[in-house]
């Protein structure tokens, strides 16, 4: 019999009389319940959220710090179980869901080390001007289904850190592990200050319009974060938008084929390319095209797609059928239209579990649907250039802004085109990398705002300025 799950509703584990199934993606079988909440719920957990923002916006900075510090600690003493459940729910292979979880400790210990502190403008005989940074107050929290874990940490830490509270709803698709760090932290924060509340995708929008929640921060499509926009536009909502990508690499001449056919393969097939700042298209010199774009398809061939819970396992399934559906479509369309295939592209229709092989297409056209599309899967078209003009013009040319890399011996060369990308994060040499006290953010339709560091910290509260004038007679 599956299991059953709870929400975290001020301070308690709640059931719900309706609820729905999480599947395993690596076997299509059901795994668990969890509640369905619907205006209700969100409801008591706004009210529990608004009660408990009273008495936590004035909870001093260092017992807030302490919270966090102490959700660090419960997920790190409890990863073994976490990452368990993390690839039974998400399919990622036990090696890649602990790196999730730990990074998620990590994050939130790094984080807890931020300040928000006050701005001086004057301080003269005549006056004193301070800016502080003020909590916005009750946040919700909408959460994809990649890095189901990461994702709501990275909301949670910088919410309650700055002194907001928050209503978090995780992806339907990706509750459990989420619900199992409720459950493990409920007694680390106050009642109400972090509420857990799971539904389908129409509880976004019950979110996002709720009149007594001032910010939502949101990961996600692009598709969706318009909607959000739209929604929150009614009561004018903050909002921060980490949005979707189609991040571009660039590989120039004088990189060695050998050293970095096996990195570029793991910057677009981690999390089987389920990654928003995925490597989901590899530019590379004409010089060097045809040695890497071999060398790359040679090391995947190694790599074994299956069950994330299996050993061996480098590449899991798609997280969910939607998703599995969107990947097959792209690889059809590029077979309907004869590009070439390197490696892979014949999905096994009969199969159980979302898997899609490891897929390389070989130099299809710019327009063509996999590169101009996120497409989020385990597909990767590989396309020659000719000059560092000319592939910086095609690594611009998209509706997304959120990263990229350049892959060269010559560093000083690789920032100078890292400065002409128009995208949020470059990397030189390396990828997916990512410092809990950096600024991380998209441009263009990858989204506004940002998280992380100390510019993340402040997107939860707003600033006031208070002077003093001191000479005044009154
Ligand atoms: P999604 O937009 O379908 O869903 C994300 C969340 O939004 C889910 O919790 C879903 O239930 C909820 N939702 C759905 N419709 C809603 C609505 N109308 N109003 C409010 N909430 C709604 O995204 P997904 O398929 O879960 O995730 C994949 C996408 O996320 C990709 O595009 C990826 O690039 C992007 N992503 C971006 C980042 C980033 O930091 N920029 C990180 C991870 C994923």
């Amino acid at each position: 019999m599956a299991e059953s799950y709870n929400n975290l509703i001020d301070g308690e584990m709640i059931s719900t009389a309706k609820t729905f199934a999480v599947v395993n993606p690596a076997t299509e079988e059901e795994i668990a319940q969890v509640p369905s909440c619907g205006k209700d719920e969100l409801d008591r957990a706004v009210a529990a959220a608004r009660k408990a923002f009273l008495s936590w916006r004035k909870t001093p900075i260092e017992e807030r710090r302490k919270a966090v510090q102490a959700i660090a600690a419960t997920i790190k003493d409890n990863a073994d179980e976490l990452f368990r459940l993390l690839t039974l729910e998400q399919g990622k292979p036990h090696s890649q869901a602990q790196m999730e979880i730990y990074g998620a400790a990590g994050l939130a210990a790094a984080q807890s080390t931020l300040n928000l502190d006050d701005i001086i403008n004057e301080d003269s005989d005549q006056r004193l001007s301070r800016t502080r940074h003020v909590p916005v107050g009750v946040v919700g929290g909408i959460v994809p289904w990649n890095f189901p874990v990461m994702m709501a940490v990275q909301k949670i830490v910088p919410a309650i850190l700055s002194g907001c509270t928050i209503v978090l709803k995780p992806s339907p698709f990706t509750p459990l592990t989420t619900l199992r760090i409720a459950e493990l932290i409920k007694g680390v924060v106050p009642a109400g200050v972090v509420n857990i509340i799971t539904g389908p995708d129409e509880l976004g929008p019950l979110i996002t319009e709720h009149p007594d929640i001032d910010k939502i921060t949101f990961t996600g499509s692009t598709a969706t974060g318009k909607k959000i926009m739209e929604g929150a536009s009614k009561d004018l909502k903050r909002m921060t938008l980490e949005l979707g990508g189609n991040d571009a690499s660039i590989v120039l001449p004088d990189a060695d084929v050998e050293k970095v056919a096996e990195q570029l393969f793991w910057s677009s097939f981690s999390n089987a390319g389920q990654i928003c700042i995925a490597a989901k298209r590899i530019y590379i010199h004409e010089d060097i095209y045809d040695d890497l774009s071999k060398a790359i398809a040679e090391y995947a061939k190694q790599v074994k797609v299956g069950d994330g819970s299996h050993q061996g396992t480098g590449v899991g399934p798609i997280q969910n059928k939607k998703q599995f559906d969107r990947v097959c479509e792209l690889i059809q369309d590029a077979k309907d239209n004869g590009y070439q295939f390197l490696l892979g592209g014949d999905v096994d229709p009969s199969g159980t579990g979302y898997y899609v092989p490891i897929t390389i297409l070989d130099n299809p056209p710019e327009d063509a649907r996999i590169v101009a599309e996120e497409q989020f899967g385990p597909v990767m078209p590989l396309m020659k250039f000719s000059s560092v003009d000319e592939v910086i013009e095609r690594a611009n040319n998209s509706d997304y802004g959120l990263a990229g890399a350049v892959w060269t011996k010559d560093t000083d060369q690789g920032v100078a085109i890292a400065e002409q990308l128009e995208t949020g994060t470059v990397w030189i040499n390396e990828f997916l990398h990512i410092n809990p006290l950096a600024t991380f953010g998209g441009h263009k339709q990858s989204g506004f705002g940002a998280e992380y560091g100390i510019e993340g910290l402040k997107e939860f509260t707003y600033s006031q300025v208070i002077t003093v004038k001191r000479d005044a007679e009154v």
